[in-house]
């Protein structure tokens, strides 16, 4: 089958294009590498079963044309990471609701099963013990940037269904929570890289806040591999999946996890949250899914714990040039 990544040169987007070619698809990746990098995907070019086609999701006609040679759509480009979402709203706001728009719209033309990756920021300040798919979301104000993304996701999320609901065109949603492993950068926020990079260098780990807000951290390899088995079935069109770990860590843990695998004298410094994002952030206390509705579709299941992820991050920047 040929499918087609949207934001495939990105951290899990390229994961997702590896894994696809590994199992016998051809893929064609659409990626305007504002925030994917080349280098991810630099291995497969030149190969007869990969196209990278450099262009935006905003554009329409590249869209209809990548869109109208895939057998399934995987819509993975989205403006991602808390850091480039409060510095850049408007251009965020644009490529995650505008950019899905295009690409379901040019979907349902040619009929093609879409799976389009929404987050757990779904669920905003909702400090259940499980994340259920079908819970509440708790929003701050609209006008922060981080409840503005939360919003943009859920519009993602109604466009999927609609299409389904009313169209009867295939499509799963997926709210990933925090996915991490090799060639994911620090450079948006995301907080494992940036730790490894800060131990590394010897320099001090920073921690936002008080460190005691929570997070669970899955490998990105059993989140790729499930979203190919979740758009193939047929059980899972016109509903929503969590996908993510049940290993739930504090931020301050995680660097004291982190000084020890790298076995650095880094200190732990603590910032302030208006001084690390901006004036009025607020941060999610705690964010755990609840994945039995995948558990019991696909079987999902975690295969890594979180020292092995942070140890496959290590392995991958000590290795860097
Ligand atoms: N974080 C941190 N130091 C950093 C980057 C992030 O303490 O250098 C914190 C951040 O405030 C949040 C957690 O780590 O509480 C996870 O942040 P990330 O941006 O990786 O993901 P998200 O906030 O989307 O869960």
């Amino acid at each position: 089958m040929n499918i087609l990544v949207t934001g495939g040169a990105g951290f899990i987007g390229s994961h997702l294009a590896d894994h696809l070619l590994a199992r016998g698809h051809t893929v064609t990746v659409i990626d305007d590498l504002s925030t994917g990098r080349h280098a991810n995907i630099e291995h497969l070019l030149g190969r007869p079963d990969f196209e990278f086609v450099l262009g935006s999701i905003l554009n329409p006609d590249v869209v209809d044309d990548v869109v109208s040679r895939a057998e399934g759509v995987f819509h993975l480009a989205a403006a991602v990471g808390v850091q480039l979402i409060v510095d850049h709203p408007l251009r965020s706001l644009a490529t995650n609701i505008r950019g899905s728009e295009i690409v379901f719209e040019k979907a349902n033309k040619y009929g093609t099963p879409v799976l389009v990756t929404s987050s757990s920021e779904i669920y905003g300040k909702n400090r259940s013990d499980r994340l259920g798919e079908d819970d509440d979301r708790i929003l701050g104000s609209p006008l922060k940037s981080r409840w503005s993304y939360s919003e943009a996701k859920a519009i993602d999320e109604i466009l999927a269904y609609t299409y389904w609901k009313e169209k009867g065109l295939p499509t799963v949603i997926v709210r990933l929570f925090n996915t991490v492993g090799p060639r994911q950068t620090g450079a948006y926020g995301m907080v494992v890289p940036r730790f490894v990079a800060q131990a590394l260098r010897g320099e001090p780990i920073t921690v936002f806040g008080d460190g005691a807000q929570t997070r669970c951290f899955c490998y990105v390899g059993d989140i790729v591999s499930a979203l190919a088995l979740l758009i193939t079935d047929p059980d899972a069109h016109g509903r929503v999946f969590n996908l993510g770990s049940a290993e739930e860590v504090s931020i301050a843990e995680l660097a004291e996890v982190v000084r020890e695998e790298t076995g650095s004298a880094s200190k732990v410094r603590f910032v302030p949250y208006e001084q690390a994002y901006e004036e009025g952030f607020e941060d999610m206390a705690r964010r755990v899914p609840d994945t039995s509705r995948a558990h019991d579709l696909i079987g999902f299941e975690p295969s890594l714990s979180l020292r092995e992820i942070v140890r496959l991050v290590i392995e991958e920047q000590r290795s860097a040039p």
